[in-house]
């Protein structure tokens, strides 16, 4: 809960130095100017004007010689009345000087409490607020900038835009919900097109934060396919060295080879498995068991056909899960029809190359890392914490069901639902939606006097 009772704490760092600033937020703040900070000037303080001050403890004893500005509400980073004081910058001093405005009745402020009232007093959004912390605790030039673009509402104009668009559909929604079929001038290709552009929005500012964690963590890719369809061959192509062996006899590759290798910047494993069938001898099927357990711990599976060949014994492998399928050698004459390739192409995206010639990899390198996630357009303000990442993902799982109860035609009631669950969450992304525990959590992180 909110009281809005006095703060202090020195906002500057521990240590000497030449300037440090004590901060002082609340109702008694013009008080304990006048208590503490005795002007050359005369008369009543003017806000957000700087005075030459004779900083004094409690007992009337000068601390200090300063400076003290004093910033009435609502024109102050809090919200609040706001108090500053410019001393010497002595860790001693400065004690003396807060502990003179305790003894006026300030009390000491908590870590991130000067910010968590900024954000209370609506003068900050929660994903503002994480930029400051943010931009305080920047490690890097790109670090600051972000925590910059942030801090300026670059994500909470995003968001804004996306939370409007879904307004817009639900108001649509809601229209159907009232009148029914009745002769309504209402498009709703237009509210399709709405849903699937603000989806498509909170995937890429989603993909931002995955690009981070990638950057750390690195992408584990899988090939699979039957023996002979090119995956030692395009293994080597995607390393740019020979790693793995390449023959002709089918069931060469029995074990799983790993090859690390770097994609845009994005650490690559590359896991080339015995190819998939069903095996003859013991060896091959461990290595068939193994090539399973690979695509299942990979993050990204590379189907591997070959075009040169029928699809037909290969065709069952589509059916087996999330994958990127790499139709190989097409420097070859095709054994397939029209509908095979059709068939490929329904079940999952797929990508055209030769892994003798090397035509049509780099496609397939843009491929995997927009598959992956790794890819998003520059203008982007990139997310920066786990608890944004999380709420927006609640978002884009909202605006799939809505598209998909869209698609199957189901009753606009259930749409509705959908929709509004998606404009919740986007208001806990910025905080209009929010409860204590989270505040607790984001503010707790900051340290005291920000
Ligand atoms: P794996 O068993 O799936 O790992 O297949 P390999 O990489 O060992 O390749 C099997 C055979 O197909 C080898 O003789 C390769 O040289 C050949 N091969 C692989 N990719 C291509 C390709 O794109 N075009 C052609 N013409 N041959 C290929």
């Amino acid at each position: 809960m909110y009281v809005p009772d006095t703060i202090a704490a020195i906002a500057t760092p521990a240590g000497r130095g030449g300037i440090g600033v004590i901060r002082v937020s609340g109702p008694a703040a013009t008080a304990l100017a006048e208590r503490i900070a005795r002007r050359h000037a005369a008369g009543a303080w003017t806000s957000h004007h700087l005075y030459r001050a004779r900083i004094c403890a409690a007992d009337g004893t000068a601390l200090d010689d300063g400076l003290a500005v004093l910033m009435r509400a609502p024109r102050s980073y809090t919200g609040e009345d706001v108090l500053e004081l410019h001393c010497h910058g002595s860790p001693v001093a400065l004690e003396r000087i807060l502990q003179a405005l305790f003894a006026h009745g300030a009390r000491p402020a908590l870590a991130g409490e000067f910010t968590k009232r900024a954000f209370l007093n609506g003068k900050l959004d929660l994903t503002q607020a994480e930029a400051v912390m943010g931009l305080v605790g920047a490690r890097t030039a790109d670090a600051a900038d972000t925590a910059a673009t942030q801090l300026f509402g670059g994500l909470s104009a995003r968001l804004a835009g996306v939370r409007a668009r879904l307004i817009t559909a639900r108001a649509h929604v809601e229209a159907r919900l009232d009148f029914g079929d009745e002769d309504l001038d209402l498009d709703d290709g237009a509210l399709d097109a709405d849903l699937a552009s603000a989806h498509r929005e909170v995937e890429a500012l989603l993909a931002t934060h995955r690009r981070g964690a990638l950057l750390r963590q690195g992408l584990r890719i899988a090939l699979s396919g039957r023996p002979n369809v090119g995956k030692s061959s395009l293994l080597n192509v995607l390393l740019g060295a020979e790693r793995a062996i390449v023959t002709a006899d089918p069931g060469t590759t029995r074990d799983v080879v790993e090859a690390e290798t770097e994609l845009d910047g994005v650490p690559v494993v590359l896991c080339d498995t015995a190819g998939l069938r069903a095996a003859s001898d013991a060896a091959e099927q461990l290595g068939v068991a193994r090539a399973e357990a690979a695509a299942a711990a990979a993050d990204l599976v590379l189907l591997v056909l070959d075009t040169a060949a029928p699809l037909a014994p290969q065709r069952a492998l589509l059916a087996r899960g999330e994958a990127l399928v790499v139709l190989n050698k097409i420097d070859l004459p095709s054994a397939w029809s029209a509908d095979d390739e059709a068939a490929a192409r329904a079940a999952h995206e797929c990508v055209r190359v030769s892994a003798r010639s090397g035509a049509g990899v780099d496609a397939l390198r843009q491929a995997i890392l927009r598959r992956a996630g790794a890819q998003w357009a520059d203008n982007l303000p990139p997310l920066t914490s786990t608890r944004q990442r999380d709420a927006l993902a609640r978002v884009a799982d909202a605006l799939a069901a809505a598209r998909a109860a869209r698609a199957a035609r189901l009753p606009p009631e259930l749409v509705a639902v959908d929709l509004q669950a998606a404009l919740e969450h986007i208001g806990t992304v910025t905080g209009a939606v929010t409860n204590e525990d989270v505040l607790d959590a984001v503010f707790a992180e900051f340290c005291i006097g920000k």
